[in-house]
């Protein structure tokens, strides 16, 4: 839905929005509520300054929140010299626009309204909207790993992989912990010194492998990959990755995966708790950990992120039934 006249116009992204609802995190004292993130473009016909975003939050016709950006506040935001201006060929990404509503009312769309004005001083406004869905999982999960685990970034607000929008917006990152609580031994410089390197990763639930990338060694901890390993493709910045088909709609997603580890080949079908391959630092990785996120469909920055629920594990004695897994969270699944 977008009414956009003349000179500014707008493009959000993704086109539907996923809403992750928190209702009962195995978390303290936090109360239920969603979060959501997207992208704007906004592009202009002839040169512009912004004077104003407002962001409006709707449940049906009733506006439940609003945030109102003026010029210089968006220009601190952007990091942007203000007046924030956007001319011709040269759209402004307005990225990781994030919103974190308390309670659990439906959330059904956000309306994007920009303010600019032209050289001439004539004021010119653009308008989009964009539905927010609500995410019903299907398919049970259980968690990848064996044993405890931390969760360097869940799917929640802390998260940096909100700056990725459309597939990564909920996605996790975990390290295996070690008797000592921490995520290595020693000086954590060698791989063998992190725990989580060589631990087995196993299928969430049943489901269909396809592989993505399986050519790519483990970068010692804090090295970043080498460029030719990269190849200019995107897609092997997750190091050594597969994804498994549960369904038609929704794809686990697993990377950074020890070099040589995949033990089963694409068109393979496994089943839930089945190893498939053993953790590592392929990729863009700072140190070994396992990536994991929940997709629409199979392609990588096409199909979408989408939030994710895991089933029975434990969490400080307290064994929870089925929950998102939030930031700093240690879990240990049960089987
Ligand atoms: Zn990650």
């Amino acid at each position: 839905m977008s009414h956009n006249h003349g000179v500014i116009r707008l493009q959000v992204s993704p086109a539907q929005i996923y809403v992750g609802r928190y209702e009962a995190l195995p978390y303290p004292n936090l109360t239920p509520a969603q979060e959501f993130v997207f992208e704007v473009a906004i592009l202009a016909a002839a040169p512009v300054t912004i004077s104003d975003v407002l962001f409006q939050i709707y449940s049906g016709s009733q506006l439940l929140s609003e945030r109102r950006r003026n010029g210089r506040s968006l220009a601190r935001l952007i990091g942007e010299e203000f007046p924030v201006r956007v001319v011709p060929g040269e759209g402004l990404a307005l990225r990781r626009c994030y919103f974190w509503e308390p309670g659990l009312e439906k959330l059904t769309q956000v309306f994007i309204t920009v303010t600019a004005r032209t050289e001439d001083g004539a004021e010119q406004q653009a308008a989009w909207g964009a539905p927010l869905l609500i995410y019903e999982q299907t398919v049970d999960l259980r968690l990848p790993f064996r044993d405890t685990w931390w969760t360097i970034m869940g799917n929640d607000w802390t998260d940096l992989h909100k700056g990725e929008p459309i597939s990564q917006p909920f996605a996790l990152d975990f390290a295996r912990l070690g008797p000592d609580n921490g995520t290595f031994r020693g000086s954590g410089l060698a791989l063998a010194d992190h725990y989580s390197f060589g631990e087995p990763v196993l299928a969430p639930a049943d489901g269909e492998v396809v592989i993505l990338t399986a050519d790519m060694p483990d970068n010692p901890p804090g090295t970043p990959p080498q460029l030719r390993d990269l190849r200019e493709d995107p897609r092997r910045s997750f190091g050594n990755a597969l994804f498994i088909a549960h369904n038609d709609h929704e794809f686990s997603f697993l990377a950074h995966l020890q070099a040589g580890s995949i033990s089963v080949p694409t068109g393979a079908t496994v089943a839930r708790g089945q190893e498939i391959a053993r953790c590592g630092n392929s990729g863009l990785s700072p140190g070994p950990h396992l990536h994991y996120h929940l997709q629409n469909g199979p392609n990588l920055y096409v199909d979408q992120g989408v939030p994710v629920q895991f089933g029975r594990f434990r969490v400080t004695g307290d064994v929870v039934e089925r929950s998102a897994i939030p930031t700093r969270l240690i879990v240990t699944p049960v089987d």
